[in-house]
């Protein structure tokens, strides 16, 4: 079974809308044709509209980075699945650690949050992934094994291959610490094989990416691991070039 390996960009809370639209100037010549790679970038809401209109008809899609699992109501500084669709976005991460750590998002939300983004057509980018304390004391799997069973638990079994499932390990953040070829190509093929204990079919074709200090010079590595199929890049995906060649070393 081949997988197009998706490679996405996680701005973070980096680039005004003149910083997102720079970005895009630099790396539409570089990205903007690449057919047989997804290619995404997570954008802060201000600059979404601008990016969208800058990046339309290219292959450079843009996904949110936080969304609500309510259709709409009183929950102030929140968006939901249908602001993000009239803006034309095609999905939204959630689950990234940074929003678990700081702003309390907890596998109980996760789990109201996918369906409905689906519902609307939305890709969404699940993230999961262990501490370093977790790691070192063997609870990896059962990290992984909670996260992912919560959060996929009220997808269809047939929607499954809809969600991308990106692999964080926490240690590895924004640290410069990259999980070995082994560690990522290990807990990788887990997350798969709990996704597949759903359905064989979906396990198969569902997308797991790698993420944690992915790099020009580690990309190629990762990306030709059987169970990685793309990378989400924080630091590395803030410049058009790094962020070219790592989307070149999926190719
Ligand atoms: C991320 O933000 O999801 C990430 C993996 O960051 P970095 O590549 O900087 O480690």
């Amino acid at each position: 079974m081949t997988r197009t390996p998706f490679v996405a960009g996680n701005w973070k809370m980096h680039k005004t809308i003149a910083e997102a639209e720079a970005f895009v100037s630099g790396a539409l010549p570089l990205v903007g044709a690449i057919d047989d790679v997804q290619i995404g970038v997570c954008v802060p809401f201000p600059s979404i509209q601008a990016v969208v209109d800058s990046t339309r008809g290219s292959s450079l899609q843009v996904y949110a980075q936080n969304v609500h699992w309510a259709e709409q109501g009183a929950y102030t500084g929140e968006v939901s699945v249908a602001m993000l669709d009239e803006l034309e976005v095609a999905g939204v991460v959630v689950g990234h650690s940074e929003r678990r750590q700081f702003f309390g998002e907890t596998d109980a939300d996760l789990r109201k949050k996918l369906p409905v983004i689906l519902a609307a057509g939305l890709e969404p980018i699940f993230c999961v992934g262990e501490t370093e304390e977790q790691r070192e004391a063997g609870e990896t799997e059962r990290v992984l094994r909670h996260q992912v069973q919560e959060g996929l638990h009220d997808v269809a079994d047939g929607d499954l291959a809809k969600v991308t499932i990106a692999y964080e390990p926490i240690w590895a953040i924004g640290t410069g610490k990259v999980a070995t070829p082994e560690q990522a190509q290990e807990a990788c093929a887990f997350v798969r094989a709990l996704v597949a204990a759903r359905d064989a079919e979906q396990g198969e074709q569902v997308r797991i990416q790698y993420g944690g200090s992915v790099k020009p010079e580690n990309a190629a590595e990762l990306l030709a691991l059987p169970d990685v199929d793309g990378a989400l890049v924080g630091g590395a995906a803030l410049d058009p070039a790094s962020f070219a060649a790592i989307v070149e070393a999926a190719r």
